[in-house]
């Protein structure tokens, strides 16, 4: 029987993964070993099986006999184990949700529903790495992945509006933290409905400026303000995260001649779902009911949100989209500049489809491959 070695299962991404795995009954037709870096002999998680005590995720002995593994574990671990292993000779499958070895030629991005074919051609040639890819990237794909498969994307600006879970558990819960210290600070004037905004305004302002105020992770207050940078300074202005979007898209993709993509990324206060507005340029100027067709027939889960104030507001947020797989499209217009100018937003859940969901669907895949 094929064993599948899980690390990282017990953090958010992880987390999420387990979940998900156990909502789709996944933990059948292969024997699960479960590791740790800090829990070695301790409890595995509560899957329904009996299950092994938690074994050493840095123990290259162990790791070796197994077929698959499935590590969410974060970057630095892959780093350290993932050479080591491949020396002491292990030829199995490695699934990761860390962006280590995202651009190694070995490896190949997952987000099946958008690059099955670049999938299987990989199983064929005996590639053995299979990667997540960014959850910005991936979100983007799986809403505009009809236009990319059709040819007609020219090139693409993507303007991002990112939730907190994409910074780490610890920067959800001090988003959160900075929302409760503002509204303490607030509470009086929020009590009398006669106060003026602007006095609320301007103790909210001292509460983001009070040296207690929670920044420990973010550096900066997120609550009340936006925050227009992500990961990383390039030599070129850019920073990390944007670079990704061409960088990924194009390797996902597969494609011969990169598709431009480029724009600005921020973070907002939200916390698990990411948002993009994008401005495209078609390769044809097409009627706007074939786009929405093409844009909403693509895969199960990209779902087309009329065009009104009404649908947009009611399925168009994270309030709206936070713990499903669907991926909404909407605002879908022509813009003033021509009818080769397209704009239209997303929303998606960056735990699901940006993170756990192309991990947990690569591992049926490989699976498969060798049952
Ligand atoms: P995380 O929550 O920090 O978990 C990573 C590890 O921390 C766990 O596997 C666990 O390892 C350890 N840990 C220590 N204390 C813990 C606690 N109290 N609760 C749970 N785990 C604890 O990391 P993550 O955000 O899931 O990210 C994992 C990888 O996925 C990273 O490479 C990240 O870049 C990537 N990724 C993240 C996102 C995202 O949105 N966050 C999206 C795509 C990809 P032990 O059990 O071994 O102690």
């Amino acid at each position: 029987m094929v064993r599948a070695g899980f690390i990282g299962w017990r953090g958010m991404v992880g987390s999420v993964l387990m979940d998900r795995m156990i909502a789709e009954k996944d933990f059948s037709g292969f024997e699960p070993i479960f590791f740790t870096t800090s829990q070695v002999g301790q409890k595995g998680p509560a899957i329904g099986l009996d299950i092994p005590p938690l074994k050493d995720a840095y123990d290259i002995e162990e790791l070796k006999t197994t077929d698959i593994i499935v590590t969410c574990q974060g970057s630095d671990h892959t780093k350290k184990v993932y050479p080591e292993l491949r020396k002491a000779g292990w030829d199995g499958y490695w699934i990761d949700a860390s962006s280590a070895m995202r651009m190694q030629d070995d490896s190949i991005i997952v987000l099946d529903p958008v690059n099955r074919a670049v999938i299987d051609n990989a199983l064929h040639r005996g590639i053995k790495n299979y990667i997540g890819g960014n959850c910005t990237v991936s979100l983007m794909l799986m809403g505009l992945g009809g236009l990319f498969h059709k040819g007609l994307v020219e090139w693409i600006t993507s303007m991002t509006y990112q939730a907190a879970s994409g910074a780490g558990a610890k920067n959800m819960r001090e988003l959160i933290e900075q929302m409760a210290f503002i509204s303490r600070q607030s509470e009086d004037l929020l009590d009398d409905p006669a106060s003026a905004a602007l006095d609320l305004d301007k103790r909210v302002l001292g509460a983001m400026h009070d040296p207690s105020f929670p920044k420990e992770n973010f550096g900066f207050p997120l609550a009340g303000s936006v925050l227009p940078w992500i990961d990383s300074a390039l030599e070129n202005g850019q920073s990390r995260e944007e670079w990704k979007g061409i960088a990924e898209t194009n390797k996902i993709l597969g494609t011969k001649s990169p598709i431009p993509i480029d724009g600005i990324c921020a973070r907002v206060g939200s916390m698990r779902c990411h948002s993009q507005a994008f401005t495209i340029k078609l390769t044809k100027d097409l009627p706007l009911d074939d786009i929405v067709a093409i844009i909403d027939n693509d895969n199960e889960w990209v779902k087309v949100v009329p065009n009104t104030k009404e649908e947009t507001l009611k399925r168009l947020t994270p309030a709206a989209v936070t713990g499903g797989l669907d991926v909404p499209v909407g605002r879908i217009r022509k813009l003033n500049m021509g009818g080769e100018y397209l704009t239209c937003y997303t929303v998606g859940d960056q735990l699901l489809w940006g993170a756990a969901e192309p991990i947990r669907r690569m591992f049926g895949i490989a699976l498969e491959h060798i049952s």
